[in-house]
């Protein structure tokens, strides 16, 4: 392909935005398509208005910054340099963790719509399905940020049992415990992401039904710690949302490079889109552009071999590794750290 061949970008999440920005610095025409406007400058979308409140690594953040998104704008106030987790053992524990931030996702998603637009970006909003992407773009290089819909993979996997995420988001700002914690119940497990501004409870597993009286409850019975500051009832929930979603993984097809959670979906354990996802698109981007990577992540197929035997050995040591789904789940890990080793 020529250098001059524009660049189409499905999907206006963070790392669709951020990949967006990367191709637009290396000279590139580049259009986002995307079914959702990004969040607004004040990080609110009109119906949306939940503390988001996501982990990512201290590179991640020097990434943004580099970019020109303002830590303080994320919430950046501090870097943990620790988790909580009650993994294989019966109480928690504090362990140490390479340093990390709980960010804000809407302001982060503001932010980059705000660089996007300055860098003359066209964002189109429409909705784009696997059959009208060579329409869309038949000189143009692809890349498919659409998030675990993957629209352009030509195959996914989900469990015969599916393995539901479900979220919590209160704006409580005096929670004493901020940073990550984790637990794994008898069928998954339970992770909390909380700084000044609040906190985001994730529940993955098959039974995680109902209301959020009964979600706390059934987290009660295993890890009652990690609840035990978060009112019972609904009052304190930021909105009163929670979002269920069933987890999938899938494989890119020939018409699109999946970047984001499109190509780090199958990660049903800790949800790594943003960790990982935003390095690893800028290393596609340049890749498919110049042929050249830049800086970290050196090694794509090494980060994303080590991720599987890290989650493997996880799953190895839960309670509920012996459940049918999860054991679908770690054949297809194993899989695909052996295509990448
Ligand atoms: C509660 C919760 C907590 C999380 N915590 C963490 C964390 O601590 N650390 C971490 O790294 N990650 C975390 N994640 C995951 C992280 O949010 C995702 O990995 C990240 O959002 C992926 O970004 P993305 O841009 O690839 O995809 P998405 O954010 O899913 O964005 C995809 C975009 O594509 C658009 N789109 C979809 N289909 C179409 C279509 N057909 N046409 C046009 N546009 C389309 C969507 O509207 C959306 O805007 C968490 C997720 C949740 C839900």
């Amino acid at each position: 392909m020529s250098r001059a061949n524009p660049v189409v970008i499905l999907g206006a999440g963070p790392v669709g935005l951020l990949a967006a920005l990367h191709a637009r610095r290396l000279g590139r025409d580049v259009t986002v398509f995307t079914n959702q406007a990004p969040p607004a400058h004040d990080g609110r979308r009109s119906n949306d208005v939940r503390p988001h409140i996501e982990c990512v690594p201290s590179q991640v953040i020097a990434l943004l910054v580099e970019f020109g998104v303002a830590p303080a704008l994320l919430g950046v106030e501090q870097l943990f340099a620790s988790k909580c987790v009650q993994w294989a053992e019966d109480r928690p524990v504090i362990l140490p963790a390479a340093p990390y931030a709980a960010i804000s996702r809407p302001n982060l998603e503001a932010a980059l719509a705000q660089l996007t637009e300055r860098a003359r970006i066209w964002i189109v909003p429409q909705a784009v399905s696997a059959a009208s992407i060579e329409a869309i773009a038949s000189d143009a290089i692809v890349f498919d940020a659409t998030g675990r819909r993957a629209i352009s993979a030509w195959k996914r996997w989900r469990p015969s049992r599916p393995i539901v995420a479900r979220s919590f988001h209160f704006a409580d700002a005096s929670s004493a415990r901020e940073g990550l914690a984790l637990a794994a119940g008898p069928d998954g497990y339970v992770y909390r992401i909380a700084n000044r501004s609040g906190i985001c409870l994730g529940v993955v597993g098959h039974d995680h039904k109902g209301s959020w009286d009964n979600v706390r409850d059934r987290i009660a019975g295993f890890a009652p710690w990690i609840v035990s500051d978060l009112a019972a009832n609904d009052s304190l929930m930021a909105n009163g949302r929670s979002g269920p979603s069933s987890l999938q993984w899938a494989e890119a097809g020939a018409s699109a490079i999946l970047i984001g959670d499109a190509e780090f979906g199958r990660d049903a354990m800790s949800s790594q889109g943003l960790a990982i996802g935003l390095g690893a698109a800028i290393g596609a981007v340049s890749l498919a552009l110049t042929g050249a990577r830049p800086g970290p992540p050196a090694d794509l197929a090494h980060q994303r071999s080590v991720h599987a035997h890290r989650i493997l050995e996880q799953i190895a040591a839960a309670p509920f590794s012996r459940d049918h789904a999860w054991r679908q789940y770690s054949g297809f890990l194993q899989q695909a750290a052996a295509r990448v080793a």
